[in-house]
């Protein structure tokens, strides 16, 4: 398999643009090796500039349900286009896809829709600062909620402790006020809470797909809920990866409890720059123009965006059963690919929620980002590249989580599960 036209590729990219790509897990620099330049992607597979096809386990990172290039979102899109790429004014579809959207959740009344997770994440932070009347917020160790300033801290060692940027450039006074706490473990939040009594709201992903697939446990979240109530903080559930894709109604459904803003993006948009947020009512009204809370984008609510976003939830919403049955597959797979190791003496632990599939090379459980960066790193690369080899193109990192869509058929998790016993066995035999 030659990946020279990539190779090449990324070279002149590189005198371009930092680093070649314009997000940085793109690189492949957990795994070593370039990154595959992409020409196109058909149902389950992408193919790259030198024609080498992949099963795509990627999925641009969550978004495609449906696999690549689905007839109805693709017809949708097109004919969106033939009106208009944007015109900066309502449009029908943005009502359309709202009344759609919240019909998924029990705690949304109101949405907004913006272009990215990132811009989400930071406009329900804001809202939820502007609703309380307060400064502080917590978030927890390993969970990613886009890159805006206060949200990027993640560093910092044991709970509560005030945090650090991880980023040059982020002033450390724009972070003060984002406290830390570790994921699955409450007496964490509780001296959060104990350390400051201006606490606007807590963030979590209730299913964290940003540091490997680590479901927040029932009794924890049932926890975390209790806690914001007593302390009158708002609870935000961070769906952008999970929504959509671990089940069909949220997280909400999957543990019954409920946030005060929910968070989504990824498959919102079927494959186009989308994000939203939404809330009750009262949370929402706070919004400009209705309320003073202040928020807008050019480009929020695109037409063409909008189509897709339209035709992938309808979708969706007509095969709900659709999610059990990636499920089923994912879990198929993870299990397979545990057989392999074992075979191997290798240890894994996997999870599976919905379409998200999630596997570290661990001897021990993983709840928590500490727990995950014990994880075997040297082996996931060597396995990375190896996959990529027999034609299957998993994420970059392990520390993202996998997704199955509905292009992947039975036959070819079998094909994984195998190409996964002769990689490992390779690894293994040195
Ligand atoms: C991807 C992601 C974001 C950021 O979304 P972008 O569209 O990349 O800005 C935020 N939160 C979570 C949980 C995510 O997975």
């Amino acid at each position: 398999m030659s990946i020279d036209a990539s190779i090449k590729a990324f070279e002149e990219a590189q005198s371009l643009i930092p680093g070649g790509v314009n997000s940085p897990v793109r690189a492949f620099k957990s795994v070593g090796g370039t990154p595959l330049f992409i020409t196109e992607g058909e149902g389950a597979y992408l193919r790259d500039v030198d024609g080498n096809e992949y099963v795509d386990f990627v999925q641009s990172w969550g978004p495609l349900l449906f696999g690549h290039r689905d007839e109805t979102i693709e017809a949708a899109v097109i004919e969106a286009v033939k009106h208009g790429l944007s015109f900066g004014a309502p449009t029908l579809a943005e009502t359309e896809l709202a009344k759609l959207v919240i019909s998924f959740f029990d705690s949304m009344d109101k949405v907004r829709f913006v272009s990215s997770g990132t811009e989400a994440v930071m406009s329900a932070i804001r809202l939820a600062r502007g609703f309380t009347n307060r400064d502080d917020i917590v978030k927890f160790t390993g969970c990613y909620h886009g890159h805006s300033d206060s949200l990027l801290v993640q560093a910092g060692s044991g709970a509560a402790t005030f945090g650090n940027p991880s980023s040059p450039g982020v002033p450390a006074d724009f972070t003060k006020h984002t406290l830390l706490a570790t994921y699955n473990d409450i007496e964490s939040v509780k001296k959060c809470f104990n350390d400051s009594k201006d606490i606007a709201c807590v963030i979590i992903e209730p299913i964290a797909g940003n540091m490997g697939l680590v479901p927040a446990d029932k009794e924890f979240l049932y926890e975390l809920r209790k806690l914001c109530d007593a302390n009158g903080t708002l609870l935000i559930f961070d769906e952008v990866m999970s929504g959509f894709r671990a089940s069909v109604n949220g997280a909400e459904s999957i543990t019954g409890v409920k946030p005060d803003i929910l968070t989504l993006g990824k498959v919102i948009g079927g494959g186009m720059p989308v994000g939203a947020f939404g809330a009750r009512a009262e949370i929402m009204s706070k919004l400009s123009p209705e309320g003073p809370v202040y928020q807008a984008g050019t480009l929020s609510g695109n037409p063409v965006a909008m189509a897709a976003g339209l035709a992938t939830l309808t979708k969706l919403k007509q095969n709900a059963r659709v999610i059990s049955v990636l499920e089923a597959r994912a879990k198929r797979l993870v299990e397979g690919m545990k057989e392999s190791a074992l075979a191997c003496g290798i240890p894994m632990q996997i999870d599976v929620r919905g379409s998200m599939f999630g596997f570290f090379f661990n001897d021990k459980p993983v709840k928590n980002f500490a727990d995950a960066c014990n994880s075997d790193a040297e082996l996931f690369a060597k396995f990375h590249s190896g996959m990529l080899k027999e034609g299957f193109y998993f994420a970059c990192s392990l520390y993202e989580t996998g997704f199955i869509s509905t292009a992947i058929t039975d036959e070819m998790i079998e094909d994984t599960i195998k190409a996964s016993a002769k990689v490992l066995k390779e690894i293994t035999n040195g």
